[in-house]
């Protein structure tokens, strides 16, 4: 690598490793090496080795301030092409991580000590890396934090430790999952109303005491506070109540999203072809949308790491499949755990007119592709703000952690959800499906993600929120070390 300019700052980006924090995370660090940064991305080795893999077009070379730099994830080496289990993933990343990590950062420094690369003037790392505070810290420069999910859902996952002191969680037995116990309403939570113990992110759903994800979040809670600020993938208009309570609750908090529209404006650049997928992606599915009728077809993705059973998946199937409507289905091949996934022949026959599944697309190109209608989906931050900034209406289908906050929200809150009972019926499926493409309800929906969409459209011009907050973030904090 040639020598680089001394002026520019150097960011170094530590997202958690797994493919909905290195999306965010990506259009963050593109942002700012638009903004004049030299970039270091720092990917687990694992996922490093699949994003090669994948990429295809995503090609990184003639990019000399746009590096990749890997740390180990603490996990056992594996070749899958999967995602990693996620206890056993936050259980290694805190463990195992900070030593790797601070290295990386002495590499770092050395390099540039030796002219190759700008001095570290900033670590912006994942709020789920619960170590990096204590990094920023021994290294002496301030800690970001990236949120990269919802700010309901950083509430949520920040009244762990009241429910625990009191003496809400853990759940008594297994018996309280099912006995009503989980619509109990909670009062008195800031920035909250009408919220259930259901909607909070649901690794409270459990009975031991010492559960992994539970002190996870409880630990995460704690570094955040001692961040010296956090920056957070969402909207003002969009979450104003959940961002002001964490504003009174954690140190300066910046509202910067949604960063993949933001980021889609930056002028066509080498940057535009680096990607972040882990998985290949299909490619004949945008042709198959072209021949379709406007708003006609219904796109189920289920993201990166939801799971569901053999028998969940042939309800959705004949759900959708009794809709006689057009469909574009995205079933990773690591849907089902431990099993391939496979449909029915007779399912295959009653669809093969209509339906298109793929393993993995473009999801930002489906969601603004005019033959989209709604969207199934699973919930996952990026999902929900990517179907609300192409003002697509939602069937909610909610997996685990802050995904059932923000299914509460998109049904009740932000009027652009309909959600399918977690056990899963094809009438149901088939019900919610037609009411959202072609009922009042459904109209209502989309009338709602339409104006959503504009808000967001606005929070990210230049006289909008997400970006006057950008804006400080990058002259007024992280300019200034330096
Ligand atoms: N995604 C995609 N193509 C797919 C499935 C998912 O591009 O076929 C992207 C999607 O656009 C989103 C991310 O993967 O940006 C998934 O993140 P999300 O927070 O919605 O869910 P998670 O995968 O973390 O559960």
């Amino acid at each position: 690598m040639g020598s680089v300019g001394e002026s520019k700052p150097h960011a170094v980006l530590l997202p958690y490793p797994a493919q909905g924090h290195i999306i965010p995370m990506t259009k963050l660090a593109k942002f700012l090496h638009f903004k004049g940064f030299h970039i270091t991305f720092v990917n687990s080795e694992f996922n490093h080795k699949r994003f090669l893999k994948s990429k295809g077009p995503n090609t990184l070379d003639g990019l000399p301030d746009f590096c990749y730099e890997t740390i180990p994830d603490g996990l056992p080496p594996s070749d899958a092409d999967a995602t990693q289990d996620i206890p056993s993933l936050c259980d290694s990343t805190s463990k195992t991580c900070l030593g790797p990590f601070l290295d990386l950062l002495a590499k770092l420094k050395d390099s540039a000590s030796k002219g190759l690369v700008p001095p570290v003037t900033c670590i912006i790392t994942d709020g789920v890396m619960t170590f990096s505070v204590k990094a920023a810290e021994i290294v002496g420069l301030p800690s970001v934090i990236f949120w990269t999910a919802s700010a309901c859902g950083f509430v949520g996952y920040s009244q762990y430790q009241n429910l625990v002191n009191k003496g809400l969680i853990p759940l008594k037995d297994e018996s309280y999952l099912t006995n009503g116990y989980l619509d109990t309403v909670l009062d008195g939570i800031p920035g909250m109303k009408d919220i259930r113990l259901r909607d909070i992110p649901s690794f409270i759903r459990t009975t031991d005491p010492n559960d992994i994800m539970v002190n996870f979040f409880l630990r995460g809670m704690e570094e955040a506070h001692k961040a010296s600020i956090i920056v957070i993938n969402t909207f003002e208009e969009f979450e104003r109540d959940a961002l002001e309570a964490l504003s009174r609750m954690f140190p300066p908090l910046y509202s910067i999203g949604p960063l993949h529209v933001l980021v889609n404006q930056i002028p066509e650049s080498k940057l535009a072809s680096i990607g972040s997928n882990l998985w290949k992606e299909d490619s004949f599915f945008l042709q198959w949308l072209d021949s379709r009728e406007p708003k006609s077809v219904f796109y189920v993705n289920y993201g990166s790491i939801t799971t569901m059973s053999a028998e969940q998946l042939v309800e959705f199937s004949w759900g959708l499949a009794n809709t006689k409507k057009p469909f574009l289905w995205v079933l990773r091949p690591d849907l089902i755990k431990g099993v391939s996934v496979t449909l029915s022949p007779e399912f295959a026959n009653e669809t093969k007119d209509r339906g298109l599944i793929v393993s993995w697309c473009s999801q930002e190109q489906v969601l603004n592709h005019p033959a989209i209608g709604g969207f199934l989906t699973h919930c996952g931050w990026n999902s929900t703000i990517e179907s609300v900034c192409a003002g697509v209406p939602m069937v909610c289908w909610p997996f685990f952690a802050e995904q059932q906050t923000n299914c509460r929200y998109a049904c009740t809150e932000w009027g652009i959800g309909m959600e399918v009972d977690p056990i899963v019926k094809r009438e149901e499926v088939e019900k919610l499906v037609n009411e959202l493409m072609e009922g009042e309800k459904g109209k209502k929906k989309k009338q709602k993600a339409m104006e959503w969409k504009k808000k967001a459209e606005e929070a990210i011009s230049t006289s909008g929120s997400s970006y006057k907050n950008l804006d400080t973030l990058i002259n007024e904090v992280l300019l200034k070390w330096k």
